[in-house]
């Protein structure tokens, strides 16, 4: 299929929407995520004014979606600069107001490094009414920030901590990381349970809303494998690994955040309201190269609204490619990669993700999408996790015990063995429900 032959469900439903901002100081080691370093020719404005031609085209498109949740994450957002956050921000808003007559939005988010938090940064961030900054801290030691090849240093991170503390009244969130690998001996590994538990115990003094710990991932494309695989770097043992990250969390849990998703924590009612929309798989907009999209879609040649599939559309990675795609009336849409996601995937998808949280899969929204509950699609997988002690039903929730959670891919595994049972090719999807269905 064409992508000429596909329309975005226009509808009463809400969306999330997803701003991919590819600029960096540098790029950090261990990172896969699509950045490119800014220099003096990099086309920093074009890209902005993309990401906003791209914003203008899709809400024409879907006048009636409403937007709950916007994140803007990258790359370093926050290295825009003053008068570009402030066209990014305004246009995003004045571009939806074309179409809405309120600007409601539960959530947004932006993301920021240490080194390029200032007092102007802060004081846009609360003109534009942004409730949520979201800090890449990763550690407070200079030794690990060397390691990562992070652009910033510990003192700028302090410097960034006074300044949110003074100034900032919105939600926080730190992004911290464990299991970064070693310049030499394993003992020495052992010591960054320490300076963790340190690090955490310091950043929980600033009561921040918000804290993702995340286990350094080793990714292909990355220096850091290439250091590791070439014994410049050691990787840390994964079962020092896990102990170090399940000591973090437990002093974070003692601290009174709730471990609501994998690598999440939050305070009481602080939980990310975008990324819960993203595991509970809500409909989301992404703009800017690289983003994905995963929305309601349905053929031109078959406008039968009951009926939207599922599509993911993905940006090319690539800044000129970018600015080309973006640029006079060109449609966005017409040259991204787009895949038609199947019934039976989108049941899986919505499996992987739900599982990912505590609190797991919802009953009431599961059947209203797929029609049956996750029990009488897999009745026997469903029993025998039960009887292990892996997973749990309530009254409106499917989640997995603690124990289950650690051992998610290995379920999502048995999960795959099933999905080809003749009953999950005749799964239909309703998605998404519209708003009055959704309260
Ligand atoms: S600052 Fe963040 S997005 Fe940029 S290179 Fe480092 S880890 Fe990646």
């Amino acid at each position: 299929m064409e992508n000429s032959d596909i329309l975005l469900l226009n509808g009463n439903y809400s969306i999330s929407l997803y701003v991919h901002i590819p600029f960096c100081r540098s790029k950090c080691y261990y990172c896969d995520f699509f950045s490119v370093p800014v220099l003096k020719t990099t086309p920093v404005n074009g890209i902005v004014k993309g990401i906003l031609n791209q914003f203008a085209h899709y809400i024409s498109a879907l006048p009636d979606v409403e937007i709950e949740t916007i994140y803007i994450g990258g790359g370093t957002p926050s290295m825009l600069g003053p008068y570009l956050l402030k066209v990014l921000f305004s246009g995003i808003k004045s571009i939806y107001l074309r179409y809405h007559s309120t600007w409601n939005i539960k959530e947004w988010t932006v993301e920021a490094n240490p080194e390029s938090i200032t007092g102007e940064f802060i004081e846009i961030c609360k003109e534009y009414g942004i409730t949520r900054i979201s800090v890449g801290i990763q550690s407070l030691h200079d030794d690990y920030l060397k390691i990562l090849g992070r652009p910033g240093t510990s003192y700028d991170t302090f410097k960034a901590l006074d300044l949110l503390g003074a100034h900032w009244n919105g939600d926080i969130n730190y992004d911290i990381l464990s299991g970064i690998p070693g310049t030499s001996e394993k003992h020495k590994h052992k010591l960054q349970e320490k300076h963790l538990l340190n690090d955490i115990d310091l950043l929980l003094k600033g009561s921040p809303e918000h804290i993702s710990l995340y286990s350094l991932t080793l990714e292909e494309n990355t220096e850091m494998y290439r250091f590791v695989r070439e014994g410049s770097y050691i990787a840390m043992d994964s079962r020092m690994e896990e102990d170090i990250w399940i000591k973090a969390a437990s002093l974070l849990e003692a601290g009174g955040y709730d471990n609501y998703e994998i690598s999440n924590f939050a305070g009481p009612g602080k939980e990310c309201i975008h990324n819960l929309r993203y595991w509970h798989m809500e409909p989301y907009l992404g703009l800017g190269p690289s983003a994905v999209s995963t929305m309601p879609y349905i053929k031109k040649t078959e406008l039968d609204r009951n009926s939207p599939g599922v599509i993911r559309i993905t940006g090319k990675a690539d800044i000129h490619q970018y600015l080309t795609d973006m640029s006079g009336e060109n449609n966005p849409f017409l040259n991204a990669e787009t895949e038609i996601i199947s019934p039976a995937d989108f049941l899986f998808e919505n499996i992987m993700m739900g599982f990912r949280l505590k609190a797991g899969i919802l009953k009431d929204k599961f059947i209203k999408r797929f029609g049956k509950g996750l029990d009488e699609i897999f009745p026997g997988l469903i029993k025998q996790w039960k009887s292990e002690g892996i997973m749990k039903t309530g009254k409106n929730n499917y989640s997995l015990t603690k124990r289950g959670r650690f051992i998610l891919n290995t379920l999502l595994l048995s999960i795959q063995k099933h999905m080809e049972l003749p009953s999950l090719k005749q799964i239909q999807v309703r998605w998404p429900p519209d708003k009055a269905q959704e309260k």
